[in-house]
């Protein structure tokens, strides 16, 4: 299988890829391509989740688990682990969303903040596909504050912990086999991470309905209720809402690469509808305005993956701090939503039918835009780096 470079890598920042990571590259986008682009409309508009054997192909893949010792398959780097997050948003977000979850926060949860057991124990498991898992910190009353604001509460008794609360927006959260609970200790106050069996009694999930971006992922609220797990699975080195920012620092970079992916897949289609539709005798892309928009949208995608390349070489490098990762998400998710309505506008009406395939790219991009941080949120750290002064109250 040869490598083909992405003609939307107009600057070819591919290239800084190893020859081993460029051939896995070229396998996801093959599989995807050929296994998932022809069922994602069908799903998106059904909101129904991939097949599990979408989930296990992508662990046979070693999607999951890439930056964990216990399970790595191969060496890579972060820029590849961000290039695997673009190629999958770039044939569908809610997809990327998946990965990100598993093999960042909660793979990510387990090796940031788990004892050395916790981690021989689930993150091979999690590696294989043969558990699905999801991360539980927003809340119905605490979503960018959830640093203060977390009211779900663990209370120790003996050796178990009894825990209750709520949560809101968990990915997976109604069809997961565990879920990282973050709620706060009784006895200190301080945030910590708890692994819960979904089949735990107390514990009940409901998927939120009528949802209209990212339908493939299954978001759900969750009751905790008087949920009882055992010390051994408190995450041992989880001690305060420092760990879960950990893990949070970890994956907000690779969201900011499935926007440029999600961006990437609407460019794509519009360069594609405007070399086929005729409008006054021509293709359309033919037409000086229409040209406009493809060229501010491929501008937007360049500088975006120059800057998701240089904030994942920082973490490589052991130099990235919070307010690059929090500038790469603000920054790209921006250039995102312009870019998606651009790309939809070139469809005209068609722009807003799903066999199309933009409108899903143009919906998707809200959601990218308000998790892991709005970009609210994700400035507000930036201008604390900036003056020295936080302004979030
Ligand atoms: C599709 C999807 C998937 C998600 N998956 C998960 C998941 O798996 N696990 C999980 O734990 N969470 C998940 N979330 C939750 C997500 O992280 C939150 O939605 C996000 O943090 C924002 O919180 P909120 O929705 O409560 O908005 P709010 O915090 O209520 O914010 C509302 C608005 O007010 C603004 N705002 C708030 N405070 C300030 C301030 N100080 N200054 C300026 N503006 C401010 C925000 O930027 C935003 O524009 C998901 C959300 C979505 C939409």
């Amino acid at each position: 299988m040869s490598f083909e470079s992405l003609t939307s890598d107009f600057y070819g920042y591919e290239n800084r890829l190893t020859d081993q990571e460029k051939e896995l590259i070229t396998q996801l986008r093959v599989y995807l391509e050929t296994e998932v682009r022809p069922i994602i409309n069908g799903l998106w508009a059904n909101a129904e989740f991939f097949p599990r054997k979408v989930v296990t192909d992508l662990a046979a893949m070693g999607l999951f688990g890439q930056p964990w010792e216990e399970t790595r398959r191969f060496e890579n780097s972060a820029v590849f682990r961000g290039w695997v997050a673009l190629e999958l948003a770039r044939v569908d977000a809610s997809l990327a969303t998946l990965v990100g979850m598993q093999n960042g926060l909660v793979m990510g949860s387990i090796a940031v903040a788990g004892s050395k057991e916790q981690r021989e124990e689930w993150l091979p498991k999690l590696a294989s596909g043969e558990l699905l898992g999801a991360f539980g910190l927003t809340e119905p009353l605490s979503g960018s504050d959830a640093a203060q604001g977390l009211r779900t509460v663990a209370r120790r008794d003996g050796d178990n912990w009894v825990i209750n609360g709520a949560k809101r927006w968990i990915g997976n959260g109604s069809i997961s086999d565990i879920t990282i609970v973050w709620a706060k200790d009784a006895d200190d106050g301080q945030v910590k991470g708890f692994v819960v069996p979904t089949t735990t009694p107390g514990y009940a999930a409901t998927r939120i309905e009528n949802k209209q971006a990212l339908r493939i992922v299954q978001n759900a609220d969750i009751v905790l209720t008087d949920v009882v797990v055992p010390e051994v699975n408190r995450l041992q080195n989880s001690k305060s809402f420092r760990e879960t920012a950990a893990v949070l620092r970890l994956t907000r970079a690779e969201v900011a690469w499935a926007a440029v992916g999600n961006s990437v897949g609407a460019y794509e289609a519009a360069v594609a509808y405007a070399g086929e539709r005729i409008q006054f005798g021509k293709e359309i892309g033919g037409h000086q305005l229409v040209q406009d928009l493809l060229a501010k949208s491929l501008g937007n995608i360049t500088s975006s993956i120059g800057l998701v390349t240089r904030v994942s070489e920082m973490l490589d490098e052991g130099t990235q701090r919070d307010e690059h990762a929090s500038l790469a998400k603000a920054f790209t998710t921006s250039r995102m939503r312009e870019t998606v309505a651009w790309c939809r506008e070139i469809f005209g009406g068609n722009g807003i039918v799903l066999d199309y395939d933009v409108i899903r790219y143009f919906a998707d991009a809200e959601a990218i835009y308000s998790y892991e941080g709005t970009r609210e949120m994700n400035t507000l750290i930036v201008g604390r780096a900036i003056t020295g002064k936080a302004a979030f109250v």
